[in-house]
């Protein structure tokens, strides 16, 4: 399957911004490491809000 959503986890600060705003739920903060990681990308809306909204620009939808 290919990658919808790729996080940089390198650049990802942890804030959570992407994860409330996403109206589908499938991006979450990983406790252990901090960083933004995705559930089912199958049900991304592709709208591209996270990306819009993340302040160091870790996402890409693809
Ligand atoms: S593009 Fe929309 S649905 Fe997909 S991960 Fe980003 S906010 Fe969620
Ligand atoms: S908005 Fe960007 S920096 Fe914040 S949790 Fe999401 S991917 Fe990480």
């Amino acid at each position: 399957m290919n990658k919808i959503v790729i996080i940089n986890e390198e650049l990802c600060v942890g804030c959570g911004a992407c994860t409330s705003l996403c109206p589908k739920q499938i991006l979450y903060i990983d406790e252990k490491s901090v960083k933004c990681k995705v559930s089912d990308e199958s049900k991304c809306d592709r709208l591209r809000g996270c990306e819009k909204v993340c302040p160091v620009s870790a996402i890409k939808i693809v």
